[in-house]
């Protein structure tokens, strides 16, 4: 079982989103930048940000110019801000050892720090319009359903999840490429998590899933992500503070913001390590290099 490149791409054609990291102007850069904030963030969000980004710093060299502090700032609500420092370290690299031009090959791009198997080669599928199998969690949800016929995707590996793709990307580069931007497409609108909209699928009438009357999801239990009182909420809001000022602020302005000291502590210790955040000589706490 595969999916006919010559079903999906007519339908991708017609209802793939008109999304401004699409367009045929979109440098490589507003690809990778587009691919980064994409990953644990959804197209509503990302797409302001993204337009703000790439008028501020529309090379890498210009983001590389710029201190973690403004990136951070810039980062805003888009959550993970880790992100933000491995999108300003890979421009660092660009602009330093490639002349400022985004890679376009996999290996190339993997060497790029921050660079994961999945970003390098959405960037060469992408920008390029290399032959690369591109693989999120909707693809992987997609491939489980369509080719395998399971409920979902069991949990991921990335050799097993881009053998399984590659196998079926159509062989021609810039069909390929198209391929994996419409498989992507039919997972977030179409083959969606809880609720498909198999009657609306163009590869309804060959997947396996529904061919075998749709069994349940048999494999381990999927991790639910919640966020309402997990660390990841009270890092969010330590940093809000720090973006809330322009100069380093005591102790007592980021304690209040969450009641559970011990929890507190954790996040902002965990901010620290992670170079979200400095300490001043003082003793008071700022976004890096703004102190
Ligand atoms: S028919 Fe349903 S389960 Fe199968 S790929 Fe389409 S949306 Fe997903």
């Amino acid at each position: 079982m595969s999916i006919d490149a010559d079903v999906l791409l007519p339908w991708f054609d017609r209802y793939g989103r008109e999304l401004p990291w699409r367009e045929p102007e979109c440098t490589a850069w507003g690809v990778l930048v587009s691919e980064i904030m994409l990953q644990q963030t959804p197209v509503a969000r990302v797409r302001p940000i993204w337009i703000e980004w790439l008028s501020r710093w529309p090379l890498p060299s210009s983001l590389a110019a710029a201190s973690h502090g403004e990136v951070l700032r810039a980062w805003g609500k888009l959550g993970y801000p880790r992100r933000a420092l491995r999108l300003h370290a890979a421009a660092t690299a660009i602009a330093g050892e490639h002349d400022d031009v985004v890679p376009s090959d996999v290996d190339t791009l993997l060497a790029l720090p921050g660079i994961g198997a999945y970003t390098a080669r959405a960037v060469a599928a992408f920008a390029y319009g290399r032959r690369a199998p591109v693989v999120d969690t909707n693809v992987r949800r997609v491939v489980a359903r369509a080719v395998h016929g399971a409920g979902d995707a069991g949990p991921p590996s990335t050799t097993r999840d881009l053998a399984d793709v590659e196998a079926f990307l159509p062989a021609e580069n810039a069909r390929a490429a198209r391929f994996s931007a419409a498989l992507m497409e039919l997972g977030a609108l179409v083959c969606a998590a809880r609720a498909p909209r198999c009657p609306e699928c163009p590869i309804a009438d060959r997947c396996a899933w529904q061919r075998a009357g749709k069994p349940a999801y048999a494999g381990p239990p999927k991790q639910v992500q919640r966020f309402a009182g997990t660390d990841r909420q009270v890092r969010g809001l330590l940093l809000d503070v720090l973006r809330g000022t322009d100069a380093p602020v005591d102790r007592p302005a980021l304690d209040i913001v969450w009641s559970q000291a011990g929890q507190r502590d954790r996040c902002l210790d965990s901010l620290l390590v992670d170079g979200l955040v400095e300490q001043t000589v003082d003793g008071r706490f700022a976004l890096p290099g703004e102190h």
